[in-house]
């Protein structure tokens, strides 16, 4: 027996996993411009120009589950999953790479319309899908999706660019996707021994659609492009606000206030919340999944930023010795504390 100390996971959460793993990592070619630590790796091509690459997997009964999961929906989701972290680097995404791990509970008609789903959400985000693996599963549907995007070199938005005084700001709505899972898990449990179960969604349509089919925010990097604002710094918000306000801060070297009455959260959710005795504060800061963007820009650029009408401004950022926090509207300030592994 070997006594070389055994250590548990839990004791380094995920990311201090991933700096362990990875801290001896090679970067010995001159095209490597960007290894771990962003949403993608960042490849030269050209003098001026970069590919971003993206990996990402997603295993039935961790990330989703297909009892209430349609497969169109999980092949559209997969894709948004993928494009969202290339778009989060302000690049667009071009090419996608899909694999799949296969159990034989699962048949071709199944399989394909995995694939119908990939092909309309690829088609509506005009990014072809150019290969991937097939293998087979013990444990269920694997995906993995690896996903190429190219931009100018210097219109590329690291996590770790925020400045002091830079404005934070989030588009769309928080905590919706976060919700739509609770609600699909809550008619789960309720209609487990029923016969012909009729599950009860109504009013609460953009919940599901936040949680099985979120769109990529292709039209925020467009819209950036357009107004020729270039932010400071970027991430998606696959893990929930609080932890990627931290991943920016960590990244960028600098403290964060979030106001709590800024962020932006809609009305199904706030409903579903108070049904369920939730925060809804607490599904937008730790729920994920809602592929909305986070990113700053320098102050002068507030005006410029609103008028865009899809961006809500919900802190700025501060000095690295004062933290992260969350501003209560009584003035009260929360440290922000992030979750890792989901669910
Ligand atoms: P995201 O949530 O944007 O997909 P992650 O939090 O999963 O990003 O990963 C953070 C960083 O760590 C990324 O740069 C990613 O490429 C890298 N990473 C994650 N897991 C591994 C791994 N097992 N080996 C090498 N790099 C990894
Ligand atoms: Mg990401």
């Amino acid at each position: 027996m070997s006594d070389k100390r055994r250590t548990e996971i839990a004791e380094l959460g995920e990311f201090g996993l991933i700096d362990l793993l990875t801290k001896d990592a090679t970067k010995s070619n001159k095209s490597t411009l960007r290894g771990v630590g962003d949403d993608c790796a960042v490849v030269a091509a050209g003098r001026d120009d970069a590919l971003v690459i993206s990996t990402d997997v997603m295993l039935e009964g961790v990330d989703f589950d297909l009892t209430y999961f349609p497969l169109k929906h999980l092949g559209y989701k997969a894709v948004t999953v993928g494009v969202s972290d290339v778009l989060a680097m302000n690049a667009r995404p071009e090419q996608i790479m899909l694999s799949l791990g296969v159990s034989s509970k699962m048949s071709v008609e199944a399989l394909q319309d995995l694939y119908e789903g990939v092909n309309f959400a690829c088609k509506e985000l005009g990014v072809d899908l150019v290969g991937g693996d097939t293998s087979a599963s013990m444990t269920g549907l694997v995906i993995n999706i690896t996903t190429i995007g190219r931009a100018k070199r210097k219109v590329l938005t690291y996590r770790s660019g925020a400045q002091f005084n830079d404005l934070i700001c989030v588009t769309g709505a928080l905590g919706g996707a976060y919700m739509g899972l609770n609600l699909l898990e809550r008619e789960k449990r309720v209609l487990r021994d029923v016969q012909n179960p009729e599950p009860q969604f109504k009013g609460y349509e953009y919940l599901l659609q936040s949680y099985l089919k979120p769109r990529a925010r292709k039209d925020i990097i467009d819209a950036l492009a357009e107004d020729g604002i270039v932010p400071t710094s970027m991430i998606d918000i696959s893990d929930g606000l609080a932890s990627e306000v931290l991943q920016l801060c960590k990244a960028s070297q600098c403290g964060a206030r979030i106001y709590l009455d800024r962020i932006p959260i809609a009305q199904q959710t706030n409903n579903l919340a108070d049904e369920l005795h939730r925060d809804p504060v607490v599904a937008a800061l730790n729920g994920g999944e809602d592929y909305e963007l986070l990113f700053t820009v320098p102050l002068a650029m507030q005006e410029k930023v609103m008028r865009m009408g899809m961006v809500d401004v919900i802190g700025h950022i501060t000095r690295p010795t004062a933290g992260a926090y969350l501003v209560t509207p009584d003035g009260s300030d929360i440290e922000l504390k992030a979750q890792g592994f989901k669910r």
